[in-house]
């Protein structure tokens, strides 16, 4: 009989981790009622990359036929570099992490990794390289050890509590009365924002992707954890290939690259410096921002 059981249980699993996987990458991007789907091509390419350059070559994108979202966007983030995304809310920028991500495909022009179209990668292998700490994180009905491994299934009890050590939440799930097997989501204990973003941050450094994705990912945590986690996310994307979407201009300044968006333009791009000299957006931005943290 166990033996009958086995496969059955197997499925079960199989089920469950399929269901977390598309309730999770769904309510991430916002598609539970788009139903829009992406489809491997007929001999698809496994991406199999320690190091991966990204490129965006003239990408024109809208979600819907009559409304274009981005208009000829180009970048190129080298192996190992770092490319930040500025720009008001709505120029496009979170958009540019969905291309990546190929949660849909371009109207026109083509995202790369090394050199390869993304349509000619297999999805899943695609993801595998790359990971995200988004605005806002999902959690499962699950315990919060189940939410931190989830970034990688494979790691161990130690690794798990290196990645939230790291990510300044460890502290706060030993003071929880059931420890790391406390009930999250919204079926059990909730989560702050800042909380919540920890959590997405322990998962990604499980993860070890070559490709990280931020997105205002210390957006919801007060100053001084920011600090600290953005340290720590110096360090993790100090050699991986990083594209960093940010509100706050000081996050930026490191990046080897910085592109201020417009409406779904690239509107100047060039290193912090170059951009400073140059006396155009970001400048303001700059000065703006300053002036605002004077006060
Ligand atoms: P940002 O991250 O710069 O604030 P986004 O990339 O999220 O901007 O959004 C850019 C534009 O695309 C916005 O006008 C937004 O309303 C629109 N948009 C975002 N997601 C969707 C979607 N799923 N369907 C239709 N329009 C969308
Ligand atoms: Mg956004």
């Amino acid at each position: 009989l166990t033996q009958l059981y086995a496969p059955l249980n197997f499925l079960g699993f199989v089920y469950r981790e399929i269901k977390h996987a598309l309730a999770d990458m769904e309510r991430m991007f916002g598609l539970l009622e788009q139903g829009q789907e992406v489809a491997d091509r007929p001999g698809a390419r496994r991406l199999k990359a320690g190091q991966a350059g990204v490129e965006f070559e003239h990408v024109d994108f809208g979600y819907e036929p009559r409304r274009q979202i981005l208009f000829d966007v180009s970048f190129r983030i080298p192996p190992g570099g770092t490319l930040a995304v500025v720009g008001a809310s709505g120029a496009g920028k979170s958009t540019l992490s969905r291309l990546m991500f190929r949660f849909y495909d371009v109207d026109r022009g083509a995202v790369k990794i090394n050199g390869t179209d993304i349509r000619d990668l297999t999805q899943a292998s695609l993801r595998q390289h790359i990971g995200i700490v988004p605005q806002d994180t999902v959690l499962f009905n699950d315990t919060i050890l189940y939410n931190i491994a989830y970034g990688n299934p494979a790691a161990s009890q130690d690794e798990i509590v290196q990645a939230a050590k790291a990510a300044r939440i460890h502290d706060f799930v030993m003071g929880l009365p059931d420890g790391y097997q406390t009930q999250v989501g919204e079926r059990g204990l909730k989560l702050s924002g800042g909380e919540k973003q920890r959590v997405a941050i322990a998962r990604t450094l499980l993860k070890n992707p070559p490709i990280l994705i931020l997105d205002e990912a210390t957006s919801a945590l007060d100053t001084r954890t920011e600090r600290a986690i953005q340290e720590e996310l110096g360090q993790i994307a100090k050699d991986r290939t990083t594209l960093i979407i940010a509100h706050r201009l000081s996050t930026v300044v490191d990046a080897d690259e910085i592109i201020v968006l417009d409406h779904g333009r690239v509107l100047e791009a060039g290193s912090h410096r170059e951009l400073m000299q140059r006396g155009g957006r970001y400048a303001q931005m700059w000065a703006l921002q300053q002036a605002g943290d004077e006060q």
